[in-house]
């Protein structure tokens, strides 16, 4: 009987991956069917993503596992209709695409980049950058995504604080975790970079009391999620000064409405959820490995824990 596989995933998507999971699972000797449609109770695995709108899992009585293409799982994780294993997404293209967003923006405040695209008016003032040991950036969360991040800014030279929940080692960054460890972490941060999940317990991370942490003046860069960050607070020490500058590239509405006060503030760079995608030719691997090894009876990888969330 050949192995059933739901796309579910935005319409624009099936296109891009039907072929390259279709050469994945022939390249794995697997007998499947790969389609947008099926009878639920027909489906072995869902490949997700949240904008396909499967909500319900309960009809799917045959399932095997879920294979979300996004690394992010807030939208699934307390599912509770769903109660078969469900993998993210681990992929070296995200990875990659999220080390080099950071790492720009992380530079252009480094460097002082405004000052010298946006400000040209004659005025010489030469003034050079420190240099990167003399900065201390903060990465909160040292998972797939803020592990490779902390250790292309380390190779940089820049000095690395690393937050987690559990203890870490990490070459050329300093790593901590626990809440005195984000306090530890936050009163050093001139730039503190966002890389948490969404999760009950990381809900308003960034918040009065954190940002008040923080050295007057200093930066932040959230290509995490939107609730990590109480956007209240956020904007008043904008205003304050308390924060310099903030990057931002997830809200918790998204896309963000056009009168959000974070488009108008002369702090904010806004950007729309592009700190980097999940790339289709090295995500289909991924998950075409997940359903071979549970075909061949083998454990998952890149499984959530879903009482955690992430
Ligand atoms: P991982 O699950 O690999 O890592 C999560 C990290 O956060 C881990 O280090 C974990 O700690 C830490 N963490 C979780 N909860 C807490 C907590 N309560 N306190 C302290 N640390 C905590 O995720 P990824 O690195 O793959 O991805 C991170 C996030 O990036 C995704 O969840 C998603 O929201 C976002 N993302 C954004 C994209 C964009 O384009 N803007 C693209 C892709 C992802 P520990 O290691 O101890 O478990």
């Amino acid at each position: 009987m050949p192995v059933n596989i739901l796309f579910s995933a935005r319409p624009a998507l099936w296109p891009v991956y039907e072929p390259l999971l279709s050469q994945g699972l022939r390249d794995a000797g697997l007998d499947f069917v790969l389609a947008t449609e099926f009878e639920p109770d027909q489906v072995d695995y869902v490949v997700y993503a949240p904008n396909g709108g499967l909500l319900d899992f309960s009809p799917y009585t045959r399932l095997k596992a879920v294979l979300s293409l996004w690394a992010g799982v807030e939208s699934i994780a307390d599912n509770e209709t769903l109660t078969v294993p469900l993998a993210r997404m681990v992929d070296h293209g995200l990875s990659q695409g999220m080390t080099e967003w950071v790492v720009a923006h992380t530079l252009r405040y480094h460097l002082g980049m405004d000052e010298h695209i946006t400000v040209q008016d004659g005025v010489w003032t030469p003034e050079a950058p420190p240099l990167a040991t003399e900065r201390c950036v903060c990465v909160l969360g040292l998972g797939i995504l803020g592990q490779a991040t902390a250790e292309a800014l380390a190779a940089l030279n820049f000095r690395v604080i690393g937050w987690s929940r559990t203890p870490k080692q990490i070459a050329g960054v300093t790593c901590l975790h626990g809440i005195d460890g984000l306090k530890t972490a936050l009163s050093q941060a001139e730039i503190a970079v966002l890389l948490l999940p969404d999760t009950p317990a990381t809900e308003n991370t960034m918040n009065t009391e954190t940002l008040a942490l923080l050295p007057k003046g200093a930066r932040i860069i959230n290509p995490g999620r939107g609730p990590l960050i109480d956007d209240d607070a956020l904007l008043q020490a904008l205003n304050s000064g308390q924060v310099g500058h903030a990057t931002l590239d997830v809200f918790r509405v998204e896309p963000l409405p056009p009168e959000h006060p974070y488009w108008a503030h002369p702090n904010v760079t806004v950007t729309p959820h592009i700190a980097s995608e999940t790339r289709p030719v090295t995500a289909a691997q991924v998950i075409c490995e997940n359903i071979r090894r549970g075909e061949a009876g083998e454990p998952f990888v890149h499984l959530v824990d879903r009482q955690l969330g992430y």
